[in-house]
This record gives C-alpha cells, sequence and structure tokens, in this order.
C-alpha cells in the first residue's frame, strides 16, 4: 500500500543485517535485502519471506559505484526508500595491530565501513528526501569510541583498521546531521553490541536478534528525534 514504510539494509543477507530485516519485516516494512551475492541474497530473500516479512532483493556492493546506482535506480523506479540501515561492514582482516598492520586490511575497512556507507547515502538521499519520516541508521561500535579507547575501557583489539574505520563513520554520522539540520531526515550511528556472527567467529555473547534491536529503534525514532547521536542499547555511548 502507499502507506507501507520501505527499508534497505545493507549487508542483510546474514548476521545483524539480516536480523535487522526481519525485525523491521515484522513491523509490516518492506524490506529490501541489499546483498552483493546473488545466492546468499535469494536465500535471505526467501527465509525472510517465509517468515511473513514482506522482503525483496537489492543487489548491492558497498564498494561498487556503479551497484549502487544502479540500486538507488531500482528503488527509485519501484519502492521508494524511507529508511536506509547502513549495516554491511567488514574487519579489513589481519593482522590489524598498529606496527604490524597490512596496509590492504587499512584500505578494505575504510573502502567498506565508510566509503561506502558515503556512497550508498549519497545515492539514497533523493529518495529519502521525497519521505515523509526518513531516518538512516549507520551500524557503528563501540570500538569506534575514542572516548573509550583512549580512556581504557575494554574495547576489544588494538587495531588500526576496524576500530578507527568506526570512529571515521562516527565523525562522518555527525558531519551528515550537521549537513541535514534542519530537513526531517534523522541520522544517528549504533552499536550492536558484541554480537555472535560470521565478523568474530561467533564470538560474540548477543545473538544477531539482540544485535538488531539498536538499528529498528533508530529505525523507528519519532519526528523530533534524536539524530547525530551514538546509541546502544543502555543508551548513548560517548564519541
Ligand atoms: P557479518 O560478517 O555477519 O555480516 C556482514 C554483512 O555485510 C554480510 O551480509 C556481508 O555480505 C555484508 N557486506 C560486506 N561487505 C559488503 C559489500 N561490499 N557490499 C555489500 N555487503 C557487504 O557481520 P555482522 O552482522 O556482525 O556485522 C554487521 C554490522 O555490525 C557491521 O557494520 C559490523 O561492523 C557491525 N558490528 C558488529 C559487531 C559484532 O559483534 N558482530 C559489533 C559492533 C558492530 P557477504 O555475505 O556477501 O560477505
Amino acid at each position: 500500500s502507499e502507506e507501507q514504510t520501505i527499508a534497505l539494509v545493507t549487508g542483510a543477507n546474514k548476521g545483524i543485517g539480516y536480523e535487522i530485516a526481519a525485525g523491521l519485516g515484522a513491523l509490516g516494512w518492506r524490506v529490501g535485502v541489499g546483498a552483493r551475492d546473488d545466492q546468499r541474497r535469494e536465500a535471505a530473500v526467501a527465509k525472510l519471506r517465509a517468515g511473513g516479512a514482506d522482503a525483496f532483493g537489492v543487489p548491492l556492493d558497498v564498494t561498487s559505484d556503479e551497484s549502487v546506482r544502479a540500486a538507488a535506480a531500482f528503488l527509485g523506479d519501484r519502492e521508494g526508500l524511507d529508511v536506509l540501515v547502513n549495516n554491511a561492514g567488514i574487519t579489513g582482516g589481519q593482522p590489524q595491530d598498529p606496527i604490524g598492520a597490512d596496509l590492504d586490511a587499512v584500505r578494505r575497512a575504510v573502502e567498506t565501513n565508510v566509503i561506502g556507507v558515503i556512497r550508498v547515502t549519497n545515492a539514497m538521499l533523493p529518495l529519502l528526501r521525497q519521505s515523509t519520516s526518513p531516518r538512516i541508521v549507520n551500524m557503528s561500535s563501540r570500538v569506534g569510541s575514542l572516548t573509550l579507547q583512549s580512556g581504557g575501557a575494554e574495547t576489544g583489539p588494538i587495531s588500526v583498521a576496524y576500530a578507527p574505520s568506526k570512529s571515521f563513520l562516527n565523525a562522518v554520522t555527525i558531519q551528515y546531521a550537521k549537513q541535514l539540520a534542519g530537513t526531517n531526515i534523522l541520522i544517528n550511528a549504533g552499536c550492536p553490541g558484541f554480537t555472535a556472527t560470521d565478523l568474530n567467529g561467533f564470538r560474540g555473547v548477543r545473538t544477531p536478534e539482540q544485535g538488531a534491536a539498536i538499528a529498528i529503534r533508530l529505525a523507528t525514532l519519532p519526528g523530533d528525534g534524536p539524530t547525530g547521536g551514538f546509541f546502544d542499547d543502555e543508551g548513548v555511548i560517548p564519541w
């Protein structure tokens, strides 16, 4: 129907992204499953639909201009877009310690986790601007908190690729919030908590469904905000 909210979740074929798609589907939303691999995408769409979600596939590699442009054209022609969840993310590979770092791991992490988000967001903004309640959710991580890192808090393994890519993503989120101030577009960063997925060899302690909760909350914010913030299930995370 015309009233149905349309969402796109990047990297929705597995892990937290899959559960974000399932959760938004359970709200009655129509959910685009953004994924780069045809088989993994169609398997996820079939599973979501079997679970009652109104899911559809969106071919999407966030590192490709051409792929992202095609995804935006597809959504613009056929669906529209109200909510974008930038969930796709990678560690970049090992090693990640500063002195021993593989520079390509740094490049890969930034390319997907930061530049990919900017690329997708800018491609989708013309569609989001046509929505009555547009929301953008960037899946970040506490490991990107400079405050927590510099304060000696337990924020995961030493990293010059993945963790700083999330700090960069947080900075980018703030900049978008500044430029979008005064519009009806709310943009926030969220942390799912340490969640058992492929990203960490399933060492996380939360379920993907638990990990998805913050993104669902930020995707369904009321019109008065917040925007330009960083949150997990417990509340505000310091930048
Ligand atoms: P997974 O590795 O399980 O899933 C990552 C998803 O991103 C996959 O669907 C993957 O697709 C997709 N993806 C990767 N690169 C691209 C690309 N270039 N284009 C499109 N899709 C891509 O990880 P999680 O579910 O754990 O992670 C989801 C988000 O949550 C990430 O941003 C991560 O950094 C963040 N996060 C996760 C935490 C955790 O403990 N798990 C903690 C904090 C944050 P494919 O199957 O094709 O590889």
